[in-house]
């Protein structure tokens, strides 16, 4: 006899693809990359590294990397960057929006599914983007899943099968949970994703995004904010940063409207 549970059951069975698709994956890197720093270039270019190791050596099938930093410093586009620049034919991101709502035992077999999927190709990637959240980490608690945790060390350390490759890229803006988890030897490598440190950061993304009517415009936003902001030291996500010009460019006085943002963006920290 079939009941509800079968059914539902049998309809995460023919879920066609696990997995964000590439085309979704561009979505991640809509805004592009501003390369505000020589860190950007290197990050980018670190990544591009792994993605050769990948690919070329027969001693490493494997590679596991943990993009970490704070929230909103650009650790998802950047993940997202190095895995369409890779060409590799089956890249995918398990993302905390897909997941959301399953029941724990959903979200391993998702993840067990997506992994299968990954094994499937020659070349791979798969981004774990804020593995914290697929762990069902939550602050207030603290709690998390222990079976999903457990689950995914082995899947993070799993050799994919005989000339089968697989870069997994994870991202989190909780490393310090991660590291009490005990889950940071999984990784073959930490990379530190840094904020938009100081003005000559934060002028370089004026400059990118074209913000104010001139180059007066954008000395002047720096001059302000360096008399505003303790040392000139900002450290403000480029998401934020992002955010902040966008709004400021909709105001009667773009200038000092980014001055402020950015001033009140910079005192949170
Ligand atoms: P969260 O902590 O919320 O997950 P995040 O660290 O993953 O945030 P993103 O979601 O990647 O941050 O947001 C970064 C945004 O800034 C994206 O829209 C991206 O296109 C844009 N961006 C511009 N320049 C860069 C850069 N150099 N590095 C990363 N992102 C950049
Ligand atoms: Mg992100």
């Amino acid at each position: 006899k079939v009941n509800r549970q079968d059914f539902l059951n049998s309809l995460s069975e023919v879920t066609p693809a696990f997995g964000v698709s590439e085309e979704d994956l561009k979505t991640c890197v809509e805004n592009g990359i501003i390369k505000y720093s020589p860190k950007v270039d290197d990050l980018l270019k670190n990544g591009a590294r792994y993605v050769r190791q990948v690919s070329n050596s027969d001693k490493s099938r494997l590679i596991s990397l943990l993009f970490h930093g704070p929230p909103g410093s650009g650790k998802t586009a950047l993940s997202a960057s190095i895995a369409l620049q890779s060409g590799f034919p089956f890249v995918r991101m398990i993302s905390p929006e897909e997941i959301a709502g399953m029941s724990e035992q959903n979200k391993i077999n998702y993840i067990d599914n997506t992994f299968r999927d990954a094994y499937k190709s020659q070349l791979n990637i798969l981004v774990i983007d804020n593995i914290e959240t697929l762990i069902d980490w939550v602050p207030i608690g603290p709690r998390f899943s222990n079976n999903i945790l457990q689950v995914l060390k082995v899947y993070l350390k799993r050799k994919p099968p005989k000339d089968r490759k697989l870069l997994i890229i994870s991202t989190t803006s909780t490393y310090s949970v991660l590291k009490q988890m005990d889950i940071l030897s999984c990784f073959d490598n930490e990379i530190a994703v840094p904020n938009v440190q100081n003005m000559e950061d934060f002028f370089n993304v004026l400059v990118s995004t074209k913000f104010g009517d001139s180059e007066e415009d954008r000395v002047a936003v720096i001059n302000q904010l360096t008399k505003v902001v303790p040392e000139g030291k900002l450290n403000v996500g480029i998401k934020k940063v992002l955010t902040n010009i966008e709004t400021a460019r909709h105001d009667e006085d773009p200038v000092n409207e980014l001055i402020d943002l950015m001033a009140q963006s910079s005192s949170a920290f």
